[in-house]
């Protein structure tokens, strides 16, 4: 199993340059370089001498991250800081019994059970067959809300929508450095694949899309990584604007946007709202920073997540928009958890089909 030293390498690539700290929400917040991926590899550096010990304060410091990956896509050397930081948070797991039950209630509960009990409710459709087909990876929010409006879309563009029962894609685990069970996620979708002689699966969240994206990366059975890599797996939006879908709302309303941290492109998601008739799309200034998501299970750190939530929320009220659209359920979650009824949040796909002229 990949641990912190195979990352030694990685590590050693930083320049110490700091255009790291430019891009993350949190060392905005605190302006201290432990909560940000250079001063993380100083502290992992350390560890990796043996000149420093996992200790709570260091994993206190790597809990602290988002795994949102804005880092990254700054950086001149070309880190990967969430791989690193997910390799250290492992170490601190492996030997923490604490850690071990909270991720076991986590994935039981919040993206086990929970879940597939609102699945049972949750409106369905059955989908028309057509020549194209493809499979619909929905994750645990989705499950909750159903596969209707997926399935509604994609017939209108003649293709066939599979949708099997999906376990949770293992981010909640991937993040809390539990990679054992992060690895039983992977066996588990690849099995689920195997049934199907389909290599193309649709995703409607963005969290779930870069998680299975990455699994290649992590799974460690070559047979495996080469069926997950023939697999091609996009964002539904590609679908829509491939497919040059043309959608018109039944009144005007005027939306701005929140960009989910792991969606790399905005151009298909562009695209849309500003090809959808009646949509009065609005810019809201730091559209692209995180929601903070992972800071709503940081009880430890309200203050430092309470100021990043402050930020969004007064972003999103500046815009002059009572409705937000993004296109990640955990974000859908997060900025509904501070909106204090002065805005509405809605996901992209779901507005865009109770809305439009049928
Ligand atoms: S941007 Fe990359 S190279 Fe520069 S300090 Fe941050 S992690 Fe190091
Ligand atoms: S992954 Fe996000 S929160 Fe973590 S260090 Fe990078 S930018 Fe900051």
């Amino acid at each position: 199993m990949k641990c912190l030293k195979d990352f030694k390498e990685d590590i050693h690539k930083c320049s110490k340059c700091g255009l790291c700290q430019k891009a993350c929400p949190i060392y905005q917040v605190t302006g201290n370089d432990c909560t940000v991926s250079r001063g993380q590899f100083i502290m992992l550096k350390g560890i990796i001498r043996g000149e420093l010990k996992m200790t709570p304060v260091i994993n206190r410091y790597l809990d602290i991250c988002l795994k949102c990956g804005a880092c990254s896509k700054y950086c001149p050397s070309g880190i990967d800081a969430v791989d690193i930081i997910v390799a250290a948070k492992h170490e601190y797991f492996k030997n923490s019994l604490k850690e071990k039950c909270l991720s076991f209630i986590k994935k039981t509960t919040l993206f086990g059970i929970l879940p597939d009990i609102a699945n049972i409710f949750s409106p369905k459709a059955k989908s028309k067959k057509f020549n194209k087909k493809v499979i619909y990876f929905g994750g645990c929010n989705a499950k909750a809300q159903g596969n209707r409006t997926v399935v509604k879309l994609l017939n209108k563009l003649e293709i066939e929508v599979i949708t099997p029962n999906f376990p949770c894609c293992g981010i909640s685990m991937f993040s809390s450095g539990d990679l054992a069970s992060y690895r039983q996620s992977i066996k588990k979708y690849i099995n689920v694949l195997k049934k199907y002689d389909i290599k193309e699966i649709v995703t409607t969240c963005a969290s779930c899309e870069k998680t299975i994206k990455d699994y290649v990366k992590w799974c460690e059975n070559n047979e495996d990584k080469n069926f997950l890599s023939e697999i091609k797996i996009k964002n539904i939006f590609e679908y829509i604007r491939e497919n040059q879908l043309k959608i018109k709302l039944k009144t005007p309303i005027k939306a701005t946007f929140h960009k989910p941290c792991n969606i790399n492109n905005m151009e298909d998601i562009d695209w849309i709202l500003n090809n959808t008739e009646n949509l009065e799309y609005v810019h809201m200034k730091d559209f692209d920073k995180c929601c903070g998501l992972n800071g709503l299970f940081q009880i430890k750190e309200q203050k430092i997540m309470k100021s990043l939530f402050k930020n969004k929320r007064n972003n999103i009220l500046n815009s002059g928009a009572k409705i937000v659209l993004t296109s990640c359920q955990g974000c859908e979650v997060a900025l509904k958890s501070y909106s204090k009824g002065k805005y509405k949040v809605y996901d992209l796909l779901n507005f865009l089909w109770k809305n439009s002229v049928k």
